[in-house]
């Protein structure tokens, strides 16, 4: 354990920090004194209490009961404490400070140490009324206390993500203090580790400090002199932890030994999947080795992690596109196309296309390469290209048993283009990926693949291009007055300040935490299907949809988000980059 211990402060101290003794305050008489609750609506929830034979504290009964929110309950007691009523997004927080506390007594008492100063500790608390809470931690830490209120989910949310973290830190330590001796031994363990052993411990913190920042997959890369591990968050790869080279061996043995891939086998690419519970959370990982120079490098990725997510009852679209969208969905059969670069979300937004689908009573079909999420009520199958389940092979036995809907995961090549195309015209209603950068692009790549244009005009429904914005970190927003430059890529608008993340502990220091999804969405009308027919030049498809069709491009989807402050103006000289 690293956190020391100081000197006793003295008594005079401790009272002078504690700006409130509580013991003598009641939150229910804080309460009815500014006005929130009556005395006979605290005597029925306590009525309720005593009926239910539960024992839960005043503040979470009231809240419980919808008689006041938790912000009011905090914002009195602020009030009458003279303590700060704070947001864990206030200030960054510093994991040498939070580990002064053991996890377990913060996770009891729902509080987390964020700062200190001059001695004294500052702890964000959820009951500031807790007495014991804030003794505990006083005879833990030898020190002064200062405290704040503040709400108990973001606190719990905190503690896990914080203590995570200070895990894998200290496992990696503790790993690479094996690695020395190992090595000084000439030896190095690649036997099936015992459930205690440093890698373990590592390896679990990891997944689960990963998991839980939303990141969607771990890298673990051998470099001649360490074993780097990365994590991707957001789309970002941002640098974890550094290892012991002597290591590198034997983690990958254990993730191979977890996937039940071959671990004697360390020349040729393998894949492998593990389940595992780790704490409170399932996850559900995809392991892949390839071999490199110093060694294999291991890439593991979280399913069914799509991570939280921006108007998620709405496919992740905005009002007036979402619209489009259920009309588009609405036609009873054709092809509709989800195009986008490699990492834009268009499985996610397939997946959660399909569970509306599912509702309607149909018979839906899929062939997938991977299958990422089971869904209910459709029939996923797995392309396995070694047992001679090609995606064409999979879409012709499944068009035997004539499906309503059919998810074909990609369109890779013209042949399952052309299966896809041909089901449509032959009342199927079929959904596909495609790798285009825009919604017209999609046409001319499939004319390019060979589909006939006459058959692509009469069965494409309507094409959706999709992109996945980084969000700036709410914890760390600068604003700033942007250059001319800046202001040319804005269109029409001509904002006073935009903003950009400074970077923090929350973010990985990136600036960007979160991301939120933009579409331009092209439904197929008689003037497109006349143009696609007779193979109209692209640029006038381009200008029609333009002036005509009204299409909200992905560009001016990203104008708004960069002028709501929402995002910052390198997501759209990304966007712009990749479109020309
Ligand atoms: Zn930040």
């Amino acid at each position: 354990m690293s956190y020391i211990v100081s000197h006793i402060m003295p008594e005079r101290m401790i009272e002078l920090a504690v700006s409130a003794q509580p013991t003598q305050i009641r939150l229910g008489d804080v309460l009815k004194e500014a006005g929130y609750v009556t005395e006979e609506q605290i005597q029925s929830v306590f009525e309720i209490q005593k009926a239910a034979g539960t024992k839960k504290r005043l503040g979470e009964l009231l809240i419980e009961h919808n008689i006041i929110t938790e912000s009011r309950v905090n914002a009195a007691l602020s009030r009458r404490l003279n303590i700060k009523y704070v947001s864990m997004r206030d200030a960054p927080i510093d994991l040498d400070i939070v580990k002064q506390i053991p996890k377990a007594i913060a996770s009891k008492h729902c509080l987390i140490a964020i700062a200190e100063s001059h001695g004294v500790l500052r702890v964000n608390i959820a009951d500031p009324l807790d007495y014991y809470a804030i003794e505990d931690v006083k005879l833990i830490t030898h020190k002064a206390i200062e405290i704040q209120v503040c709400n108990r989910a973001e606190i719990m949310q905190a503690i896990s993500e914080s203590y995570a973290e200070i895990e894998t830190k200290k496992a990696a330590s503790g790993a690479n203090e094996t690695a020395i001796t190992a090595t000084a031994l000439g030896y190095v363990d690649i036997s099936e580790a015992a459930d205690d052993t440093p890698i373990v411990t590592l390896l679990n913190s990891t997944l689960y400090k990963a998991h839980t920042s939303g990141a969607s997959d771990v890298h673990i890369e051998p470099f001649d002199d360490q074993t780097q591990f990365r994590i991707r968050v957001d789309g970002l790869i941002v640098d974890y932890l550094s290892l012991s080279v002597s290591l590198h061996n034997s983690i990958v043995a254990r993730i191979k030994i977890l996937a039940g891939m071959d671990i004697a086998e360390k020349r040729a690419p393998q894949d492998g999947h593990f389940r595992a519970k780790l704490q409170d959370i399932d996850i559900n990982v995809r392991v892949s080795s390839l071999p490199t120079v110093f060694g294999e490098k291991i890439v593991m990725r979280f399913m069914g992690q799509g991570g939280a997510m921006d108007n998620s009852g709405t496919f992740g679209m905005e009002r007036d596109d979402y619209d489009k969208m259920v009309k588009i969905l609405q036609v009873p059969h054709g092809v509709i196309y989800l195009t986008g670069p490699t990492g834009s979300g268009k499985t996610t937004t397939l997946y959660m296309i399909m569970e509306m689908l599912a509702k309607r009573n149909v018979n839906i079909s899929t062939v997938e390469d991977p299958v990422e999420r089971n869904l209910a009520r459709i029939n996923q199958t797995q392309i396995n290209p070694l047992a001679g389940l090609t995606f064409e092979s999979a879409l012709r036995s499944i068009l035997r048993q004539d499906p309503d809907i059919i998810l074909i995961g990609e369109t890779r090549d013209a042949e399952t283009a052309s299966i896809g195309v041909r089901a449509a015209l032959t009342g199927h209603l079929v959904l596909s990926s495609l790798h285009t950068n825009d919604a017209v692009s999609a046409i001319v790549r499939l004319i390019d693949m060979g589909i006939e244009d006459y058959l692509l005009a009469n069965s494409l429904a309507g094409v959706v291009a999709q992109r996945l914005v980084k969000k700036v970190c709410a914890f760390c927003t600068d604003e700033y007055a942007p250059p001319e430059n800046e202001l040319n890529l804005l269109g029409s608008h001509r904002p006073a300040t935009l903003v950009r993340g400074k970077g923090c502990h929350n973010c990985n220091n990136t600036g960007y935490k979160g991301r939120v999804a933009v579409h331009e969405i092209l439904p197929i009308d008689p003037k497109i299907r006349g143009m696609i027919s007779s193979r109209a030049p692209t640029d006038n498809i381009y200008k029609y949809v333009r002036e005509e069709n009204k299409m909200k491009s992905l560009q001016t989807s990203l104008q708004k988000l960069v002028v709501e402050k929402k995002t910052s103006i390198e997501e759209l000289l990304k966007l712009t980059y990749f479109v020309e």
